[in-house]
């Protein structure tokens, strides 16, 4: 029984299922959970068309003219234009379009799927209040508990799905907000901020902490301060928002120091909750911590016995990429098949502002707390040929190797298509493989991941070059 249809549930399932158990998977509100209906799918999907219009606005220094017939000299966006609806639309028809992908893809491979939602009676059943308002008790040798989930609220700006507004409430928009105050320098908020921004919209960015992106290397979280500041954004640094409310048209949000901020919608990004009340979690062994999250192990088993959990609602790390491989670990585990715990070190995640931010390995902050002893090498994206070629200067390789053998243990790139570029670095690292190893293969020229390749082989040897 599989309590949730996101990530963590729908890849546990195709496993379970692959190993020859009867799988049942209850999801309440549509296949493919919040992160194909209203969190990765739909967000990147948005981010998309924002990465058109940078080009655009960015053009102009490659030699291109787009000038429009009316189109004031000094616009930088040559007179082309968002049409969000039309964005939206599509957004939406993408998410339902994957779900209903999904769905197909476990009815073939036998999973049933109930219309509904559920909770566990014990550790050997679910009940599911299925959409027709009947209730199914199904028994179970294996429990899977993958419910994700929600952004969190604050009772000092109440949400009105309008123009106080969490992350799921975007895709409703019929117009580009015309000044938006995104309260949340996360990734969530970062990401949308840069979108935003580049769709067209004078963006604020509301930060509590001293930069943006506070859990991400610093040095990438500068370039992107940096970048967002001269595009024109105002980021408010140290200002934790007070309360947001609605004013005629707009929206006024207070800052703890008593400074207003006007605008005309605001995103609140203030972070998630696990979806893990109402659960019938009393019911068994399964603990939770103070955040709410199920406690898990590496192989995704809770303190029940047989009741195993995966994805948000464990608190593990809010990714797509994990919440699966939490899931498929539960099953393989469960299932008697071979299985490696999860190593978060291994796990890439990539900031989808512009540039983005790919992470993978171990951080500058181990590093510079000599949790990890290191050495590391970062090339500037303004060295790079093609990125010079393409008009890109912003952004950086970063490679981390263990002092003595050279082994990748880490890197951070900030690129344009960071997220397809730190693959390798990835590769190196779950593979133990060495500077020299990594370098020795060919890259083209010229290409971004020429600087990759670049980095390894500036770190042969015992120096460390910053
Ligand atoms: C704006 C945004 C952007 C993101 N971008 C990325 C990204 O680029 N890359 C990435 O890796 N991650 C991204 N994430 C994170 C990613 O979406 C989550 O980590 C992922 O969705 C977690 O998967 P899950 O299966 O745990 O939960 P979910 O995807 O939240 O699915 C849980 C499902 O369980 C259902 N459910 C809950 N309770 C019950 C119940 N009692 N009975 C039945 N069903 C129930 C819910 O309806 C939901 O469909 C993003 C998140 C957000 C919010």
């Amino acid at each position: 029984m599989i309590v949730g249809g996101g990530p963590g549930g729908y890849e546990a399932a195709l496993v379970a299922s692959q190993l020859g158990g009867s799988v049942t998977l209850v999801e309440d509100e549509g296949l493919g959970g919040s992160a194909v209906l209203t969190g990765t799918v739909p967000s990147k999907t948005l981010i998309a068309t924002a990465d058109v219009m940078t080009e655009v606005r960015e053009s102009a220094e490659l030699g291109v003219r787009l000038d429009a017939a009316g189109c004031a000299d000094d616009d930088p966006d040559h007179g082309v234009a968002v049409d969000l609806s039309a964005v939206n639309a599509r957004v939406l028809d993408l998410a339902t379009t994957q779900s209903a992908d999904i769905a197909e893809r476990l009815r073939a491979e036998h999973v049933t799927i109930l219309d509904g939602r559920a909770r566990l009676d014990g550790p050997e059943r679910v009940v599911a209040t299925l959409k027709d308002g009947t209730e199914q008790a199904l028994d179970a040798d294996i429990v899977l508990i993958a419910t994700g989930s929600r952004p969190r609220e604050l009772a000092t700006a109440p949400l009105d799905g309008e123009r106080i507004l969490s992350w799921r409430h975007l895709y409703a928009l019929t117009e580009l907000p015309e000044r938006l105050i995104v309260v949340g320098s996360g990734v969530t908020g970062a990401e949308f901020a840069s979108a935003y921004d580049a769709l067209g919209s004078d963006v604020v960015l509301v930060s509590s902490r001293d930069r943006v992106l506070p859990g991400e290397d610093a040095d990438a979280a500068q370039v992107l301060e940096d970048v967002f500041t001269r595009r024109g954004m105002t980021v408010l640094s140290r200002s934790r928002a007070a309360s947001v409310v609605r004013s005629g048209d707009g929206v006024v949000v207070t800052l703890a120091d008593g400074r207003t901020v006007e605008g005309s919608h605001c995103l609140l990004a203030v972070g998630s909750i696990p979806n893990t009340e109402g659960l019938g979690l009393e019911t068994t062994r399964v603990e939770t911590d103070r955040n709410g999250s199920i406690v898990v192990d590496r192989v995704s088993r809770t303190k029940a016995r047989g009741v195993y959990a995966a994805g948000d609602c464990t608190g593990v790390l809010p990714l797509a990429s994990v919440a699966a491989m939490q899931g498929r670990i539960a099953m393989w585990h469960a299932l008697g098949d071979a299985v490696a715990p999860l190593d978060l070190l291994t796990v890439s995640s990539n900031v989808f502002t512009t540039p983005e931010i790919a992470t993978v390995g171990v951080s500058q902050q181990q590093v510079d707390d000599h949790v990890v002893p290191a050495r590391q090498v970062v090339l500037r994206l303004r060295g790079n040929p093609r990125a010079k070629m393409q008009g890109n200067r912003d952004g950086f390789v970063k490679l981390f190797c263990r002092s003595v053998t050279g082994i990748v243990i880490g890197g951070v790139v900030v690129a344009p298509r960071a997220s397809e570029l730190i693959y390798p670095i990835s590769l190196a690292i779950s593979q133990r493989l060495t500077v020299d190893q990594l370098s020795a293969s060919f890259t083209v020229y010229p290409s971004l991941s020429g600087s990759i390749a670049e980095a390894a082989r500036r770190l042969h040897g015992t120096r460390s070059i910053t």
